[in-house]
């Protein structure tokens, strides 16, 4: 099996997987708990926070642990809103390309009376800072744009984004959820007031999550209950998770540079050898982008169709976000980078990481290739274009 969809989700590291033993058998404490089980829970609890906080150059007062990637989108969202409503403010910016977690809390928004600016997105995936400077208003409590998207990869220019912000005196949140572990955050050094990431993205466990919210930033509960987590988030702790999240987060940072340099080479030589399929296009700058995402549209094809037929010789790979796949959507990315309907659906999303090896990248190039060819030849509408009956929407090569 060759497993090629990381930005869905990781395999969890060793690492992790030893950090979180002792809080799965021995200390089962509850952080909140008086007695000595509950304060090695807590001791450990906070520990944490300090190693995150550390990695994220922040204070560890500053870190809240939460159920994931949508958890800590949803509650900077509608902390920024409610602080901006409590001012008069109720214009949002964020873009067309976010993940669902940030685009279904904008819409809702919507709904009660915020309005929201849609930034446009460039045909390289790269938002500009021009527009996102324009769209700016005296009435903007808020602009989330996502570090890195997590469906064609291209990273966003953030410190400048965050610069921009603090200049008109906008809270910003941006989702990196993508990006944590991967390229490396500073979130004072690139202004971001609100932060979220999630384990499973880098070798952590699932149901792990951090949102920072900057000192001075009042966040508002999603969840009422218990004091937990300085009264903003009720619950009791997933300790394991978040000594696991600790671990891994941890560790990418440690091994980034090296994990990044053969995970981007790998993902050039997909790139590259993807390249050689006619009427196929790269989608995303060829630069600006994480290490591990390629994303392409293949011209006369069906995109869920071919993750079939690389699931039948076990290629585990993606059409873009784990959302999207199983319902027949056009991914609303694709779209917002100005492709058409019908080339949106013939999309392919690998995502790779450090395990995978250049045998596997080798391999999913062969069986792209094979598995393109094959659809394309079984396609009544690929005979119509080669035959000329409809024109080829995409140039050759
Ligand atoms: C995966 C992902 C999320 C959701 O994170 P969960 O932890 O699965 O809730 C949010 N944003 C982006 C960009 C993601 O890739």
């Amino acid at each position: 099996m060759i497993y090629a969809d990381n930005a869905a989700t990781t395999k969890m590291s060793e690492t992790a997987r030893q950090a979180m033993l002792p809080y799965l058998d021995g200390i089962y404490g509850n952080p909140s708990s008086i007695h000595r089980m509950g304060q090695q829970a807590k001791a450990a609890l906070e520990d944490a926070r300090t190693r995150i906080a550390g990695i994220l150059h922040c204070q560890s007062r500053e870190i809240l642990f939460t159920s994931g990637g949508s958890e800590s989108d949803n509650q900077a969202i509608r902390s920024a809103a409610r602080l901006g409503a409590a001012d008069g403010k109720r214009h949002i910016v964020t873009s067309a390309f976010e993940h669902h977690a940030v685009l279904h809390t904008m819409q809702k928004l919507e709904q009660e009376g915020f309005e929201v600016t849609f930034l446009p997105v460039p045909e390289d995936g790269v938002l500009a800072l021009r527009q996102l400077e324009e769209a700016i208003r005296e009435d903007t409590c808020l602009v989330s744009i996502m570090f890195a998207n997590n469906e064609i990869g291209t990273v966003q220019p953030v410190r400048e984004i965050g610069r921009i912000c603090r200049e008109h005196g906008v809270l910003f949140h941006t989702d990196a959820v993508q990006a944590a572990g991967h390229v490396p955050i500073d979130v004072k050094e690139m202004n971001i007031d609100l932060l979220s990431l999630s384990a499973h993205k880098f070798h952590g466990p699932k149901g792990a999550g951090v949102l920072y919210a900057r000192r001075g930033v009042r966040l508002s509960n999603l969840i009422e209950g218990g004091a937990q987590e300085r009264n903003l988030r009720a619950g009791t702790e997933n300790l394991a998770a978040i000594c696991g999240m600790a671990a891994a987060l941890e560790e990418a940072a440690a091994k980034m540079e090296e994990d990044a340099a053969h995970t981007a080479a790998l993902r050039d030589r997909i790139i590259e050898g993807l390249e050689k399929i006619p009427r196929g296009i790269l989608n995303g700058d060829r630069r600006r982008r994480l290490p591990g995402i390629v994303n392409f549209c293949f011209e006369g094809i069906e995109g869920e169709t071919l993750l079939l037929l690389l699931d039948e010789r076990g290629i585990c790979a993606s059409s873009g976000s784990a959302c999207t796949s199983g319902s027949l959507e056009a991914s609303h990315v694709l779209l917002a980078l100005g492709r058409s309907r019908s080339l949106a659906y013939g999309s392919l999303r690998l995502s790779l990481c450090a395990l995978n090896t250049e045998e596997e990248a080798e391999q999913l190039i062969g069986a792209v290739t094979e598995c393109v060819r094959r659809l394309r030849e079984e396609s009544p509408g690929w005979h119509d274009r080669m035959e000329g009956r409809i024109p080829f929407e995409l140039k050759q090569g």
